[in-house]
């Protein structure tokens, strides 16, 4: 646990969230400021800095947190029509919150490239 850090907060209950999944070591939860109609945040619970601070001993927890991420996709609806599952690194990547974070975003047809 980072102290000062929003996701931190958020797992511990600190900071309050709409859950949509816990387990011991992932959360999933409504991102405060939707950019479409599902936008869910996954999370490791333990905090990790972003993808840049990934390593191989992050292997099963990265796979998990796209397990969930599939699962979540199926029970939110946008299998069929597709969705995206993105992560921001750093300044330049627009990462605000620097605990890794997967966005689900799906539910309308998103834009590439990304502005
Ligand atoms: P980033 O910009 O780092 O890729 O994504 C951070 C995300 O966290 C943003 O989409 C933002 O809306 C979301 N966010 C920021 N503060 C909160 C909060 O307090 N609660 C929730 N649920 N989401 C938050
Ligand atoms: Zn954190």
């Amino acid at each position: 646990m980072s102290t000062d850090c929003l996701f931190c907060k958020i797992v511990s209950g600190q900071i309050p969230s709409r859950a949509l999944y816990e387990d011991d070591e992932v959360l999933a939860f409504s991102d405060i400021a939707p950019q479409a109609p599902v936008h869910v945040l996954l999370i490791p619970k333990r905090h990790i800095a972003g993808a840049q601070a990934l390593d191989s001993a992050d292997a099963a927890l990265l796979s998990r947190l796209f397990e969930v991420a599939r699962h979540l996709a199926e029970e939110l609806g946008v299998v069929k029509s597709g969705y995206r599952l993105v992560t921001n690194v750093g300044k330049d990547g627009g990462q605000s919150v620097p605990h890794l974070h997967f966005h689900l975003l799906g539910g309308r047809a998103l834009q590439w490239p990304p502005g």
